[in-house]
């Protein structure tokens, strides 16, 4: 080789392995020279020791200089960098491939190798050939000459991408060239992890909705990192980034699959409500479908009697029966009495139309295991597009409750529903928090008698101010305390307020009587007389000042019960008066099955009587039905002098109306126009 004008000579085989093909003896090494061969040793670790062994052992040959390889194989078992030095019990020697690449391997760590070499880029050539002289010595000349052998067993095999039966050499030889090149680009671990992390982090954050595609990238990129190595001088260290990866592609799959449990339900079978809400989102069918819901009356009886498994057969069969017209739909469940899904809305008529069709085919029972099941059903559909697909399947429920079997089967309803009811619901919950505040309170009205002009008393009617929605009025709010199980509550409240506030008055002291308004669903609670009485000893309030006015007579459910507390009251020695006579069921009736000590005649017949014969002969019978009974009559809703005049000339007692007074905070703060009754 020498002869033949190569600059170096590097043995990277075991001497031993040449004796068959030539120089079988030393001898011949001592005519080289020496400057211009290395030994190249192999570094294996054994015994945790790191062993280099060197083509040979004794002999001239030992004088030449020696550079060592060592194997460190990276991931998927090639070697992907080359050191610099390999050491050795202290003693430590050049890398083969950095003294391979000469002057250039100026790196002072190791370096790694670019695979896009192949072993066709060097010339190849027998050792035989050359040890006869069967060679083209010009083949030679100015090159640097690696002996290397390929391996023959197994765990010798060198670790070439592609070319596992290549000579061990060439990873060196590949390495030096990398390092000529400049070397190659090397992208660590911890960045990479970074570059990953972030992909995935902007995945979650805002791809949420299209994680499919962000994942086809980032594997595509991943896979695209893994043989960047074989097609480019880049070196990416991805082994940090698979564990990330392994790692989110366990975390999300348990997350999926936790989702996939609690988006069916074990009770029915059917997929839950959850489950249609992200449906309804992700293929954003909110503005073209309606949702409806159905509710399964007396459900609790029929599952009574039905085991386990034939109450998944009860829902499933349900559920059949919904997806008759289209097969295609989901029917949802909410673990109770209501199922729920979506259908593309086209009007209003032919919804109905489906629903109440839907309702016939309920007619004919379910068969399960032979048992005969009714089903009876009623319907809700939310038309409220705009909204949220849960408030969507609140307001469908909500409104599928009202439902009944008799009379109002079917309710479809709009977003103004949705509205009313968070109205409702936000109303019932400050109802407590007003009461504290005082932003609800009571108000006097003025009570006037008719034949003298004065002032008989005053009614206490509620006011709440709300600091957002203004005035409410009590016809409304008073239905929402009684939702809210508050009627008790604002009862007492106004029966000490307006005790209170009366008596801390100059009214007081004029002597007339006190008109608390308690609504009849109060004559079912029998601590109601209790009530009162403790509310007058603790105020020291005469129990013969205080009226109670009974309103809402329609809603006497127990007759007994009222008729009891009523008489209660009236022992006690509080006057009853029968609100809003004439009107609903505060007719004869109420007033002969109950102690009344006097008849509010409505507004109704009173703002009439100037102009309707009819009114103003309804009002002279009850005044003349009050004289008879000795009932004291008052007559509400006085607005002008030409019905006061009426009421006056036909004997009524006493009145009451915005012409004679309007409801004010303090009794005496506005003008009492008790003059106007001698004007007429
Ligand atoms: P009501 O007991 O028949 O009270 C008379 C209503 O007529 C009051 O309305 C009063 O402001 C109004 N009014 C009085 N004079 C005139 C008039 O000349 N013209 C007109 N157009 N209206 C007049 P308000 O305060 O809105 O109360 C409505 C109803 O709410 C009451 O009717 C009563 O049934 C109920 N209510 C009021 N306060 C209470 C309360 O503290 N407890 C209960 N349970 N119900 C109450
Ligand atoms: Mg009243
Ligand atoms: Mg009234």
């Amino acid at each position: 080789i020498d002869a033949a004008g190569g600059v170096a000579t590097y043995i990277d085989i075991p001497l031993s392995r040449l004796k068959e093909s030539g120089p079988s003896d030393n001898q011949n090494a001592m005519e080289v020279d020496l400057n211009a061969v290395y030994l190249v040793g192999r570094a294996t670790i054994r015994q945790g020791k790191q062993d280099i062994a060197f083509p040979i052992e004794s002999g001239p040959l030992t004088k030449a200089s020696k550079v060592a390889a060592a194997r460190e194989i990276g991931p998927f078992g090639f070697v992907w960098n080359t050191p610099k030095t390999v050491a050795q019990e202290g003693q430590s020697y050049p890398g083969f491939a950095a003294t391979l690449a000469g002057a250039e391997a100026q790196t002072n760590q190791s370096f790694f190798i670019d695979y896009r070499f192949s072993n066709q880029d060097f010339v190849t050539l027998d050792i035989e050939d050359i040890v006869r002289g069967n060679f083209d010595p010009a083949t030679l000349r100015g090159r640097d000459v690696v002996i290397g052998y390929v391996a023959m067993e197994l765990e010798e095999l060198s670790s070439l991408p592609g070319a596992n039966t290549a000579a061990e050499s060439f990873i060196s030889i590949f390495a030096a060239e990398s390092i000529k090149l400049g070397g190659v680009g090397f992208m660590h671990r911890n960045e990479m992890l970074g570059a990953f992390a972030i992909l995935l982090l902007l995945t979650t954050i805002f791809f949420r909705a299209n994680r499919k595609y962000c994942y086809w990238l980032i594997s595509t990129g991943f896979v695209a990192c893994l043989v960047a190595p074989v097609f480019t001088p880049l070196h990416l260290e991805i082994s940090g980034a698979l564990t990330l990866l392994v790692a989110y592609a366990f975390m999300r799959g348990l997350a999926r699959w936790r989702g996939s449990i609690e988006m069916h339900s074990g009770q029915t079978g059917l997929p839950t409500l959850k489950a249609l809400v992200r449906n309804l989102e992700r293929a954003q069918l909110q503005e073209r479908h309606a949702v409806i819901a159905v509710k399964l009356h007396g459900l609790s009886d029929v599952l009574a009697v039905l085991g386990g498994e034939q109450k998944l057969e009860y829902f499933g069969g349900v559920a059949k029966r919904l997806k008759i017209a289209n097969q295609d739909l989901e029917i949802f469940s909410d673990d109770g009495e209501h199922l729920v899904w979506s259908d593309r809305f086209e009007d209003r008529g032919i919804l109905e139309s489906h629903l109440l069709a839907l309702r016939a085919i309920f007619a004919r029972p379910l068969e399960i295991d032979g048992k005969q099941v009714d089903v009876t059903v009623t319907f809700s559909a939310d038309l409220s597009f705009t909204d949220a697909a849960s408030r969507r399947i609140g307001n469908a429920i909500a409104m599928v409750d009202k439902t009944s079997l008799a009379d109002l089967p079917i309710v479809i309803g709009d977003q103004q529903n949705t509205q009313d009811r968070e109205w409702k619901v936000s109303l019932q919950a400050s109802i407590d928090s007003a009461l504290e505040t005082g932003a609800i309170f009571a108000v006097f009205q003025p009570k006037v008698n008719l034949k003298t002009g004065a002032i008989s008393g005053y009614e206490a009617l509620v006011r709440w101010n709300d600091a957002e929605r203004g005035f409410i009025s009590p016809a409304y709010f008073i239905e929402q305390c009684e939702q809210a199980g508050r009627m008790e509550k604002l009862t007492r409240f106004m029966l000490n307020e307006a005790t209170e506030k009366f008596q801390a008055s100059e009214a007081y002291a004029l002597g007339g009587s006190l008109s608390v308004n308690v609504s009849s669903t109060m004559l079912s609670n029998t601590s109601l007389p209790e009530i009162v009485c403790e509310i007058l000893d603790e105020a020291h309030f005469p129990e013969d000042r205080l009226i109670i006015e009974v309103t809402e007579t329609a809603r006497i459910h127990d007759e007994l019960t009222a008729r009891s507390v009523l008489s209660a009251l009236s022992a006690i020695g509080v006057g009853l008066s029968l609100d809003d006579f004439g009107t609903g069921s505060a007719g004869l009736e109420t007033l002969y099955n109950y102690p009344f000590s006097e008849i509010k005649i409505d507004r109704a017949f009173v703002k009439d009587i100037a102009t309707n014969k009819k009114a103003r002969t309804i009002c002279e019978e009850v005044v003349q039905l009050g004289k008879k009974l000795e009932l004291n009559i008052v007559a509400e809703g006085i607005e002008d002098q030409e019905t006061l005049r009426l009421l006056t000339q036909m004997g009524c007692p006493a009145a009451q109306g915005y012409y004679l007074g309007k409801p004010a905070i303090d009794p005496l703060t506005q003008p009492i126009h008790g003059s106007r009754v001698a004007e007429s």
